[in-house]
């Protein structure tokens, strides 16, 4: 792939500073400490800290295309201390929840600490997020869902509810019953970072090949088509992409997620709409909505998106895709000012889904294989928790964050297919249902929120 097609694979790739020339390929047998599959968030964070503990440790990275190529150079850009499952360990282990409750929060700083101190200029700005009530229900839903953060320790100071004013002083959607903030949340220029953090770690020795997929990963190897590193311990940090190693086939599921940039926009536009201190902007249906204010003044925006027949994995969509469209849609149906203002890019990319809807970092010592990951399309934040946990894992260091509940054990299998595509199909149905009956402000049809519940953990 040249440089300018992966330009094209998403706004964020396109405005990084960098060429996106691609490293050059592994094309000998290397021995290394660690070798690490995948060069997004969670491979680049497991490198860093590794180094950072054990600058003399041998760390290679083998990434199929470039570092970047993946959800770490496509998505929204909201860097939170929120992740899938968390919900659940709060009825069956909640001194754990509360902990890494803590812990993800801080990693939003982390984050941003780490990124001044390299040097990597990716517009980190910890303006929170506001998830504004589009509807009677989902008021009534926000409201009662500060119980839950309350459950978890988090105090107003982080979570609060905002009335219609306090809300419109941050955002101005076309229906406005009040929002949910969230204090520890920081939007940031997703390529910016996984760009600057893969230069980082070269800076602390460690061997990027790029243009180099794995094709087997095994105890102590892993073979690329034209090359192989041994290593003491190997790690898999390919998230949605998991399912293409052979033998993973069916860990993570691959579900798309789509998203659009607009022009520039005039102050006046922002005036309207707000997004006063870069706050990010999403409402609560299950059709996840989140938005962001880029630093050039334009409005990131992502919703939708799809599962394929077969985990097949989508990287580039045309640009007449009809989910585009709906994106637009639910865009303008928060912001009709964006009516007169064009889209410039468009793109779609894949996260990854466990059967358990639960992230997990881990380390098989007898396999000799360590792994991070199944955010849910929640990692920006939290693959720095993962990253960081794991490199503790590997070098057996007992820290505050390798007994939290987030360890654990690889991924349970999904069903096999035509199951798969069914039980996403219906997921995608049940939740479109949802959403339409909770935007008219009617309650949740019990038995297919029961449903929809049993199957995707909060
Ligand atoms: C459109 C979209 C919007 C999102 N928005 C948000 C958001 O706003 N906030 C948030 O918290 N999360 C968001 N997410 C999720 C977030 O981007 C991911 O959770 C995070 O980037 C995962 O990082 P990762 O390193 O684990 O995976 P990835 O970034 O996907 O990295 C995996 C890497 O592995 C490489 N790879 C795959 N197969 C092989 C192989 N065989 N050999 C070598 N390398 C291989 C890939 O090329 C890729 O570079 C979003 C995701 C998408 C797609």
């Amino acid at each position: 792939m040249t440089n300018s097609r992966y330009r094209s694979q998403s706004f964020w790739l396109d405005t990084t500073p960098d060429r996106l020339e691609p490293r050059p390929a592994l094309t000998c047998a290397a021995e290394v400490d660690v070798a690490i599959v995948g060069a997004g968030y969670t491979g680049l964070w497991t490198a860093y800290y590794l180094k950072e503990i054990e600058p003399s440790l041998r760390v290679a990275i083998v990434e199929a295309e470039i570092a970047g190529f993946g959800a770490s150079g496509r998505n929204g850009g909201w860097c939170m201390g929120t992740l899938a499952g968390i919900g659940n360990l709060l009825e069956s282990e909640p001194k754990g929840a509360i902990r890494l409750q803590r812990e993800l929060f801080a990693t939003v700083d982390e984050v941003g600490r780490v990124a001044e101190k390299e040097g990597i200029d990716c517009h980190w700005a910890k303006g929170g997020n506001i998830v504004v009530a589009t509807s009677k229900t989902f008021r009534e839903q926000l409201i009662e869902e500060q119980d839950y953060w309350r459950l978890l320790g988090v105090g107003e100071e982080e979570v609060r509810w905002m009335e219609p004013d306090e809300c419109a002083d941050l955002v101005r959607t076309s229906t406005n019953l009040g929002g949910l903030f969230l204090a520890p949340v920081a939007a940031l220029h997703p390529a910016r970072l996984v760009r600057g953090l893969a230069e980082a770690v070269e800076r602390r020795g460690v061997a990027i090949y790029e243009c180099s997929p794995a094709v087997e990963l095994g105890r102590g190897s892993v073979v690329t088509p034209e090359g192989q590193l041994r290593a003491n311990v190997v790690v898999r940090a390919t998230e949605g992409y998991t399912c293409t190693i052979p033998g993973q086939e069916r860990a993570l599921s691959p579900v798309h997620s789509m998203m659009i940039v607009t022009e520039p926009l005039p102050e006046s536009t922002w005036d309207e709409i707000g997004f006063t201190n870069r706050v990010t902007f999403g409402d609560p249906r299950r059709n996840v909505t989140y938005g962001q204010r880029t630093v050039d003044g334009r409005l990131a925006f992502g919703c939708r998106g799809s599962y394929f027949f077969g985990s097949k994995i989508h990287n580039r969509f045309s640009s007449e895709d009809p989910e585009f469209r709906e994106v637009r849609k639910v865009l303008e149906s928060f912001f009709p000012v964006l009516c007169d203002h064009a889209v410039t890019h468009q793109w779609g990319g894949a996260l990854g889904i466990p059967r358990t809807w639960t992230p997990s970092v881990g380390m098989d010592r007898e396999e000799g294989l360590g792994w991070a990951g199944g955010y849910v399309g929640e990692g920006v934040g939290p693959a720095n928790l993962a990253g960081h946990t794991l490199a503790e894992l590997i070098l057996e260091r007992d820290t505050q964050r390798t007994n939290l509940p987030l360890v654990g054990k690889p991924f349970p299998r999904w069903e096999p297919e035509p199951l798969r595509f069914l039980g996403y199909k219906a997921i995608e149905h049940f939740a479109g249902e949802l959403d339409s009956a909770n935007l008219r402000g009617r309650p949740t049809p019990r038995l297919r929120g029961a449903i929809y519940d049993h199957y995707v953990r909060k």
